[in-house]
């Protein structure tokens, strides 16, 4: 799960890092008032107005605005407020502006970047630190690793204080700013483990002309498996950043994740929906979405599913294939029936079943009346859909 930026400098607040402060304003608010005071609030002639949507880059598309007066600080805000802003990470269309923060100004001395993320080869969280903040660190990583120091961190330990030292020197700080930078790594890394996170992000972390170690932004991802774990956490999350087919899937159990092809797939089981994926790739289409209805695949579960993959308007065709374990093919063809008819599905559906009872399941499809065209392996399934699309269209 994804969080704001102002919800992720609240957590590291709680760790004692020190963050950026800023105030949230909402669409629903008067934002004229409300920016106004916040402005005077931080009582330095000066704020940054910051857009809070899930996704970097704001600075570069337009969602971070430097003001150094009250009049400039309720423009800028009334502008990003209710815009489309499009960065690297939110493709084409953009992400709708909700929410913004006044942000305190801060007169920046060096950007500096600090990360951590689970490293699948260690089987670890890895600190990463960088002397080249502010950019985005993926180049880095591939252009030039040396300015990148990689600290593995012992999942039941924690990160140590020699390992935040380690850090703080690479990244060039000296004297006061290495005892302000100690505490700061620690407690980021004591986040990332309490809460069960995939990624905590500090980019930039800036030292100050005063010499503050303060979190500028914070992007912190948090594992959707363990939320059950942290109440207060799970309650950050914002629908409004998520897409809304997913949201949907999610209240029914399914495993939905949307892409941009042109099939519709209705798996059961991730390996078989990756496997299904691939095989109209092989024949020339593109998926329209991953989805996964589990194990069970029950006649509700199988109408849902149809009902938000028919709710993209890129599916041409729809993929089933579902293997009659548990459950028997012909109540599953049963299912897929009744939701078809129910839903109104108008355009080419191939099933492919396999499994117990599969001959009665292929039967009830044969004489069900309807235009379901039934296959009998998973490659014939995916070469009859990519025909149906390309005749249907
Ligand atoms: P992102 O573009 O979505 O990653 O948003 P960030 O929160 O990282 O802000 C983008 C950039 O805005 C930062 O890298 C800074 O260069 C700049 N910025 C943000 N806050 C301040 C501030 O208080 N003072 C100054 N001088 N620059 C700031
Ligand atoms: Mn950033």
């Amino acid at each position: 799960m994804k969080i704001h930026e102002y919800q992720g400098k609240e957590i590291l607040e709680r760790y004692g890092v020190r963050v950026q402060r800023g105030i949230v304003v909402n669409d629903t608010a008067d934002i004229a008032a409300e920016v106004g005071d916040a402005f005077d609030q931080w009582g330095s002639g000066a704020a940054v107005i910051k857009a809070q949507i899930h996704a970097g880059g704001r600075g570069k598309g337009g969602g971070v605005k430097f003001v150094t007066s009250k009049q400039a600080a309720i423009e800028a805000a009334t502008n990003m407020m209710g815009m489309q802003l499009i960065t690297h990470q939110t493709g084409s269309t953009g992400q709708k502006v909700r929410k913004i923060t006044v942000c305190e100004a801060l007169d920046l001395a060096r950007e500096l970047y600090v990360g951590i993320a689970l490293d699948r080869h260690l089987g670890k969280p890895v600190l990463m630190v960088s002397a080249e903040g502010g950019v985005e660190i993926e180049t880095i990583a591939e252009e030039r690793p040396e300015a990148l120091l990689k600290i593995p961190i012992c999942p039941v330990k924690g990160l140590q204080p020699f390992q935040a030292r380690r850090a703080a020197f690479f990244l060039g700080l000296e004297g006061d700013q290495v005892k302000k930078s100690v505490p700061f790594l620690l407690g980021l890394s004591k986040a990332y483990l309490e809460l069960d996170c995939e990624i905590a992000e500090i980019n930039p972390l800036v030292v100050t002309e005063q010499g503050e170690v303060v979190a500028l932004d914070a992007k912190i991802n948090l594992d959707s498996n363990a939320l059950f774990r942290h109440a207060d956490i799970a309650a950050m999350r914002d629908e409004h950043e998520e897409d809304p087919k997913e949201v949907e899937a999610s209240k029914y159990g399914l495993n939905y994740i949307a892409l941009d092809g042109n099939i519709g797939c209705m798996v059961n089981g991730a390996g078989l929906a990756m496997a299904t994926m691939d095989t109209i790739k092989l024949h020339g289409n593109e998926p329209a979405n991953f989805l996964d209805v589990g194990g069970g695949a029950t006649e509700e579960a199988i109408n849902q599913a149809l009902r938000i993959i028919l709710s993209d308007p890129n599916v041409q065709g729809i993929l089933v294939n579902i293997f009659g374990g548990i459950m028997k093919c012909d109540v599953i063809a049963r299912g897929v029936i009744n939701a078809a008819r129910d839903v109104g599905v108008q355009v080419p559906l191939v099933v492919r079943l396999e499994g117990t009872n599969v001959e009665e399941g292929r039967k009830l499809l044969a004489e069900s009346g309807m235009a379901i065209t039934a296959a009998t392996s998973l490659d014939e399934g995916a070469k009859l859909i990519c025909e149906a699309v390309a005749t249907h269209a």
